[in-house]
């Protein structure tokens, strides 16, 4: 039985495991830096270990202190969120090893999914689209490579098999550039992860992102719950997701759905997981595989009905899924807008005091966040300080209720991204739906130039 689980991340993940986990009458352990001794969880939590000084090295990133806070609260498991140790594959293992559950899949499958030439590999024996490419790492023949990147045929991606956070790739246009970027992507890579290993793969031009949420239990059974589109990036960072993703059949999501419900089956996937696409022309190709619980989980969540972190903390229990996949049916449409603490136009992070905060509300809206007035945002950790979502009947409904819920929402005393947000919402691109991970820098490039589009009305950021 899970009786006590310890939450080893912070800020609105930490407390969204929280809630879960009271739902299901779990206890819950809360382990922070000095500098998170005020965060929403700590205060909520039964009990809370100091793991470490304000540095993430030593402490979300800390695994013995981690690992020590389970020992001394008799905890029996650990949920890593999203970010910090939640894809580090030793960190599974340690946890295990030293007699916890490890809230997630096995460490050999995140080793596997967290390799891409891996991951790719075993996508495609699954049965899973790829974008077409080298089909493994590439060697040192120069002669060899000219010859596949012809074959793929160029634009081509140069990519690092341990790449991540949108690092260690490199686009070429020409073949005069190949040999170049080849050893330039390997060194970057080498230095920035350890391992030199590059791939290559056709690079497409005006892809979209879709995802496929994927749950999977220790009995075999494995089920998705639709896709969702997080096109709307900055530099490769997510700011808007939704689910469902505009204009995708039930028979393409059935199609898509399925292959990688097989591919979890013949991992052995056990957990919450995303397979992440490029879809550009009405194919798939997948890129990546994300072994843990997302950001974006919630967008999903609204649609299907399913809590998803309810169903980790069952399946990491040895539970069967509570849902086949019968039961999934798909209804109405959800958005999700990332609230960032950060100048809403320079991106610079603006920490700080929050002096005032009122939370928007009403039919269809919910709001993920650790905030209150009072609470001082740290210099040290990633800038979201939440997510509002909006749910609907369908799209235009979802945007109408996430209008209003931006201009209800105020949070003062800091900056914050919720007047981007706003305008990527009224957007007409947006709104007609199926831009592609382009669009949102293309807008504000034009924004930059265009003096009138540049005065963001808000009443929010007042500092
Ligand atoms: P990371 O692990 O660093 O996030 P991904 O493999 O998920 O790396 O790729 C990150 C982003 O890079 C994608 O969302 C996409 O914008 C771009 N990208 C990656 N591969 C390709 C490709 N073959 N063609 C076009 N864009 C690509």
């Amino acid at each position: 039985m899970l009786d006590k689980v310890v939450i080893a991340n912070r800020g609105e993940i930490a407390l969204r495991i929280l809630r879960a986990c009271r739902e299901l009458g779990i206890k819950t352990v809360a382990v922070h830096s000095t500098a998170d001794a005020d965060l929403m969880h700590v205060r909520l939590a039964d009990e809370s270990v100091c793991i470490g000084p304000a540095s993430a090295t030593e402490s979300y990133l800390n695994i013995p202190a981690i690992i020590a806070a389970a020992e001394i609260t008799d905890a029996v498991a650990i949920h890593p969120g999203y970010g910090f140790l939640a894809e580090n594959a030793d960190f599974a293992e340690q946890v295990e090893k030293s007699g916890f559950i490890f809230i997630g899949p096995k460490a050999e499958t995140i080793r596997l999914m967290g390799d891409k030439v891996s991951a790719i590999a075993c996508m495609k024996r699954a049965g899973v689209p790829c974008v077409p490419g080298s089909d493994g790492m590439l060697g040192d023949n120069d002669k060899e490579n000219l010859a596949m990147a012809k074959r793929i045929a160029y634009p081509i991606i140069i990519k690092a098999t341990a790449g991540g956070g949108g690092r260690g790739m490199r686009v070429v246009r020409e073949e005069k550039e190949l040999l170049k970027a080849i050893s330039l992507t390997k060194q970057e890579a080498k230095a920035a992860f350890g391992n030199g290993d590059v791939y290559m793969e056709k690079f497409l031009e005006t892809p979209r992102h879709v995802e496929i949420q994927v749950l999977s239990d220790s009995h075999g059974n494995a089920i998705h719950l639709g896709e969702r589109d997080c096109s709307m990036q900055r530099r490769h960072q997510k700011v808007v997701e939704e689910a469902p993703a505009p204009g995708i059949t039930e028979e393409m999501r059935r199609f898509i759905g399925e292959r990688c419900v097989q591919a979890c089956k013949e991992i052995g996937y056990i957990g919450a997981g995303t397979f992440e696409f490029l879809f550009e022309k009405g194919e798939f190709y997948f890129i990546e595989m994300n072994t843990r619980i997302q950001v974006e989980h919630p967008v999903s969540e609204l649609i299907t009905g399913v809590d998803i972190i309810k169903e980790q903390l069952r399946v990491a229990e040895g539970q069967p899924l509570s849902f086949k996949q019968k039961d999934i049916k798909i209804k109405g449409h959800a958005i999700e807008c990332r609230i960032n603490a950060e100048d809403p136009e320079t991106f610079i992070p603006s920490p700080g005091e929050i002096t005032r905060f009122h939370a928007p509300g009403g039919p269809g809206v919910r709001m993920d966040s650790h905030i209150y007035a009072g609470y001082k945002v740290p210099p040290y950790y990633d800038s979201m300080v939440g997510k509002l979502i909006t749910y609907g009947e369908n799209r235009e409904v979802a945007i109408q209720r996430m209008k209003m819920a931006l201009e209800e929402i105020v949070i003062s005393g800091i900056k914050t991204t919720i007047p981007l947000q706003a305008r990527i919402i009224s957007d007409p691109k947006f709104q007609e739906g199926g831009a592609n991970i382009h669009y949102l820098e293309k807008m504000l490039a034009q924004a930059k130039n265009d003096p009138n589009l540049n005065q963001i009305k808000d009443n929010n950021t007042e500092v």
